[in-house]
């Protein structure tokens, strides 16, 4: 892979804006009068690290990557634009994604003027590679893979993900927002072997933070040197910085809400099943559910009448009368159950 013939000419040659926080780092100073700060308000006064240093060192053991390897954003989302702002020339390049799939990456293609070519999954959600290479050209710079994917909530199976990672010139996203949830090995281990692949993960799911907005993207150290480049200077707050530091001290909490949600998910999924009004439950990987109704439309007012929330996706491609569910506490679940039993 040549990485520079992938990269828009303009951000390869970008000179980059260089912040008072790049230009001196270290704790040898006491005195700082060179970022126009206000000297009160400690310590919010002060521009936070741009390049998160000391939360790259705690995640770069917990995710068997090089602090290098990591790029940290304002949510996954940033990540996902970044990846267009830096490979893809508006009005020339495309990418391919399959559907249905999470919406963001429809979003900010076209918010960049790329174009975006979508290959429909199988009636068992299931990914053909060779459909997806097919669907791509010479100015196709990246597929998008999202896996468990959003919103059938199903793994693409590793054998596919590797085909496509082997057979495809370009930038390959494997967005795990979900991986957690999943026993599947998370792709960002091969990263060494594969210099095209970007992976995501997100402070939002599993880690229980989506308030905080943190994304990662984890990547070769020259894709991740790109985002650093393009990205707003400084882009993740102190306040974010800190409580994810916070977070990654108490990783025993997150554990056992972890196993919560995979206890829970195991009454939920048989529950739902039983329901007269529910024609399909999908498998799942994710801490949510697919699930086909009679009629989705209708059984998503009636809940949203007794005050609970679910997500109607009978709009998108393929996911007629679908409800996406997630899987909540206890409370939460029996509410919804209880509710979904006595709907006619
Ligand atoms: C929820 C989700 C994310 C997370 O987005 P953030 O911006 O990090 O909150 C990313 N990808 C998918 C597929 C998701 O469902």
């Amino acid at each position: 892979m040549n990485l520079e013939s992938l990269v828009r000419p303009n951000i390869w040659a970008l000179e980059p804006y260089s912040c008072a926080r790049d230009e001196f780092k270290g704790m040898d100073a006491h005195v700082f009068l060179d970022a126009n700060e206000n000297p009160y308000n400690d310590p919010i006064n002060r521009y936070p690290d741009p390049l998160q240093e000391k939360l790259k060192a705690r995640l770069a053991p917990l995710k068997g990557v090089r602090p290098s390897q990591i790029f940290l954003g304002n949510g996954s989302d940033e990540a996902i634009d970044l990846v267009y702002r830096i490979f893809c020339n508006p009005e020339k390049d495309n990418v391919v994604a399959m559907a249905p799939t999470y919406g963001m990456y429809k979003v900010c293609a076209d918010i960049n003027n790329v174009e975006y070519r979508s290959v429909p999954l199988s009636d068992d959600w299931q990914l053909d590679p060779k459909a997806l290479l097919e669907a791509t050209d010479a100015r196709t710079k990246v597929i998008w893979i999202c896996s468990p994917n959003n919103p059938t909530g199903n793994d693409i199976p590793r054998e596919v993900i590797h085909e496509v990672l082997t057979n495809f010139e370009g930038i390959v996203v494997v967005d795990e927002a979900y991986s957690d949830f999943s026993t599947n090995q998370p792709f960002r281990s091969v990263l060494d072997k594969y210099p095209n692949l970007i992976v995501l993960n997100t402070f939002s799911k599993a880690w229980a933070s989506a308030a905080i907005r943190l994304g990662m993207a984890f990547a070769s150290e020259e894709i991740i040197a790109l985002f650093n480049k393009v990205k707003y200077p400084y882009n993740v707050n102190l306040l974010t910085q800190e409580k994810a530091c916070a977070l990654l001290s108490d990783l025993g909490t997150i554990d056992s809400w972890m196993a919560q949600i995979r206890r829970e998910k195991e009454n939920v999924l048989p529950a739902l099943y039983e329901l007269p009004i529910v024609l399909k439950v999908y498998p799942t990987d994710a801490n949510f559910v697919l699930v086909r109704v009679t009629d989705a439309n209708s059984i998503y007012r009636y809940l949203i009448e007794k005050g609970i929330v679910v997500r109607n996706r009978s709009r998108v491609q393929l996911c007629e009368n679908c409800l996406r569910i997630t899987i909540g506490t206890r409370q939460e679940n029996n509410e919804l159950l209880g509710a979904l039993r006595f709907y006619k």
